[in-house]
């Protein structure tokens, strides 16, 4: 009987359940289930592929019948795997009272739902919403190794919360944890390992230091498929271009023209990336879909090519080769220029562990790693950087603070650079979300409120003033979606990259890159409405998943800004198509979020511009045309290996500019440093107001607020 639903198991379940006894946990589980019930905190640790996941969840239903658990995922597609399996487990269907899950844009729970799967962010979400995480009894917190931002604020919370919630079981779990550092900051934890996994995994490093990192990875991927017995293979790169890039040549070299074998002595391949900006249905493609059989020597094979979206938690049915190109991209953001930069480094040892790990999941595996035994021992850091140490701290802050805690004395088990925490609230008190004491105003609850970046949803917040509050919501969820405008497909060949050329065009706004991308997801709108979005995306080689998550993002932004009109705390209204002022409005609304990013063109340079905060010099990105005379725009900041470049940028007038906000850049002229910046600004109010230039600075009145 299942103990869980009072029914008697199905056979299928039967089976399952008899492997599942059989992992390292298993015999585990009673002290386990007495260790949590008689702890506040337990840290488990057990090597990947030892029953944590899929088990403790199960035990911890049973010894508290009548209490809801979370368990948190890192990201969506772990969750919505683990809760597949755990439902399967149990014998019940995810959605249902027993198994729940969760995710950005996802709700499969009731209110009775007794175990959820949730990701960090999504717990994090829920936490801002009720101030705390008082309903469920246990909170299991999966992968903490990772220093996810969001599982790292959900610790602060928790510990917090300790102290006021007796009843509250904590539970953190991973494979290559930091038992020392855990311990003292959950002050009496109990830890408890598990040793063994399910099958064995072989490690194999390069025996020599490779002449080129990305042919030593095709070179094993191949040599893999076409001697090596067993089953599917997965490979780690660093990202989507990576990812692309290696299936391109593995194809070549395996079945291309130019191939070096015959196609019966390859046998039949099947090659899928997997990442995260993929559309659900083709994540889930990836991982379910069976290799092909009928190799004439052993069997055909699948391989998929993943960035870190596999690393953790999941079991990949049939995968028994890991190639792992120990690379990753990892988002780091300066406080000083206020800019991201992608970095592609070495991957630590811990990644390389989960990694490894995803093979001998179902079978005895093997994990190749691009590097010398002693290069991979002496080269890479043990340890991943936190989350919290490379994020801007802009959001987080908004969130601990809407959480009821403070920023600064927040209980971080790894702390952020005070720097960038420094400059976060100096960002977020120009936004007007915090006040000069660092109180949370009502504005910031309004920008906490809204599912989007505090930028843009300061964006939103004050379209209201402009009348465009629906054009500029279709903008800023194109914008959030795409992660900062990348709607196309990657082309892969010249052929695709001409004919993409020809499809930007088309969709080109004079004005810059925010109104092109409100260009394009209005046709698709259009297209949605005539039934006709798979041909529309075609056509243009649009990404449908992220034209969706736009329409996904819009819906939910329209509903909070829909009440706040209702509530009259704000209006909702929408540009009219025949409105002269149209674009004018939607670009002042725009420039007005994005105040403290502007920058001017350097004069007399093709190409370079100057910000205004912080002076910093920058180029346009590549697919960013701007005419020559545009001199000031407002954009989005990205470091790169050629320089700090404008990933979203449109142009906009000084006059326009400077009536779109007053106030600031009335008061901005004191406070700029001598130069093309300060000249420009002030010949330009001396224009507006009919003042002469050099009376500007003496006849108005000078700022009272300090900055
Ligand atoms: P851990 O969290 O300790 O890494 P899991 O609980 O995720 O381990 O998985 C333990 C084992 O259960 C896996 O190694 C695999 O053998 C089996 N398993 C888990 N999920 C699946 C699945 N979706 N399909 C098949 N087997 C699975
Ligand atoms: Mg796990």
């Amino acid at each position: 009987m299942n103990p869980i639903t009072n029914k008697p198991y199905s056979a299928n379940c039967k089976a399952v359940r008899a492997a599942a006894a059989k992992l390292p946990v298993a015999q585990a589980l009673p002290k386990l289930r007495q260790t949590i019930r008689d702890n506040r905190v337990t840290i488990l640790v057990g090597e990947t592929g030892s029953g944590k996941t899929t088990q403790l969840p199960q035990a911890l239903l049973e010894e508290f019948p009548h209490e809801r658990i979370v368990l948190t995922q890192n990201r969506q597609l772990a969750a919505r795997k683990v809760a597949d399996r755990l439902a399967q487990e149990l014998d019940v269907e995810v959605g249902g009272d027993i198994v729940g899950l969760k995710h950005k844009g996802c709700n499969l729970t009731t209110p009775a739902t007794r175990l959820t799967v949730i990701t960090d962010g999504s717990l994090l979400m829920q936490a801002k919403a009720e101030q705390n995480l008082q309903s469920p009894k246990v909170v299991i917190i999966d992968d903490a190794h990772e220093h996810t931002a969001a599982t790292d604020l959900i610790l602060g919370l928790l510990k917090s919360l300790t102290k006021s919630l007796d009843d509250l079981k904590i539970v953190i779990m991973s494979a290559t944890i930091d038992t020392d550092l855990f311990r003292q900051y959950f002050e009496g934890a109990v830890v408890e390992t598990v040793s063994g996994r399910s099958y064995g995994v072989e490690i194999v490093y390069l025996p020599e230091p490779p002449m080129s990192e990305f042919d030593a990875l095709l070179d094993v991927i191949i040599h893999v498929h076409l001697y090596e017995k067993g089953g599917d293979i997965l490979v780690f790169v660093s990202g989507v271009k990576e990812a692309l890039k290696v299936i391109n040549h593995v194809q070549a070299a395996l079945t291309g023209p130019k191939a070096c074998m015959k196609g019966d002595e390859v046998g039949p391949i099947e090659i899928f990336p997997l990442y995260s900006q993929l559309a659900a249905e083709k994540q889930d493609t990836a991982v379910n879909s069976v290799a092909p059989v009928g190799r004439t020597i052993g069997k055909g094979r699948k391989i998929i090519v993943a960035t870190n979206i596999a690393e953790t938690s999941i079991t990949l049915v049939g995968v028994t080769h890991v190639i792992d190109s120990g690379r990753v991209k990892v988002k780091v953001w300066d406080p000083r220029s206020e800019c991201w930069t992608l970095h592609d480094l070495w991957a630590s040892k811990d990644v390389a562990a989960q990694r490894a790990g995803r093979a001998g999941r179902t079978a005895p595996g093997k994990a190749y790693r691009m590097a010398t035994r002693e290069g991979f021992h002496s080269q890479l850091p043990n340890r991943s950087v936190a989350g919290i140490q490379v994020c801007d701290m802009i959001g987080e802050s908004l969130n601990i603070l809407t959480m009821g805690l403070n920023p600064i004395t927040f209980p971080y088990i790894v702390a952020p650079a005070t720097e960038t925490v420094m400059t976060a609230f100096g960002i977020l008190q120009k936004l007007g979300a915090i006040n000069p004491r660092g109180e949370l105003t009502e504005s910031g609850k309004a920008i906490s409120g809204l599912p989007c970046s505090p930028y843009n949803a300061y964006t939103v917040l004050l379209s209201e003033s402009f009348g465009c509050t629906s054009q500029i919501l279709s903008i800023v969820s194109i914008i959030e979606a795409s992660e900062g405008g990348q709607v196309f497909v990657q082309p892969t060949n010249e052929e695709e990259k001409k004919a993409l050329g020809k499809i930007c065009a088309f969709f080109q706004h004079p004005s810059g890159d925010h109104l092109t991308l409100f260009n394009i997801y209005m046709a698709y709108r259009q297209a949605s409405l005539d039934n006709k979005t798979d041909e529309f995306v075609k056509e243009n080689t649009l990404r449908k998943s992220v034209l969706r998550d736009a329409d996904n993002t819009r819906s939910r932004l329209v509903g909070i800004m829909f009440n706040r009109a209702r509530n009259n705390k704000g209006t909702f209204r929408s540009l009219r198509d025949d409105d002269p002022m149209y674009y004018v409005k939607i670009i002042s609304a725009l420039a007005a979020g994005n105040f403290t990013r502007v920058a001017k063109r350097i004069p007399n340079s093709k190409t370079l511009f100057e910000t205004v905060r912080g002076g910093v010099t920058v180029t346009l990105d590549h697919h960013t045309k701007l005419s020559q005379s545009s001199e000031w725009v407002y954009n989005e900041l990205q470091g790169t290996k050629s320089g700090k470049v404008m990933r979203l940028a449109t142009a906009i007038v000084p006059e326009q500019l400077i009536k779109s906000f007053p106030v600031h850049w009335i008061d901005e002229q004191f406070f700029l440093p001598e130069g093309h910046i300060k000249d420009a600004l002030v010949k330009t109010i001396a224009n507006m107001t009919g003042l002469p230039e050099k009376d500007v600075l003496v006849a108005l009145p000078k700022p009272t607020k300090p900055r």
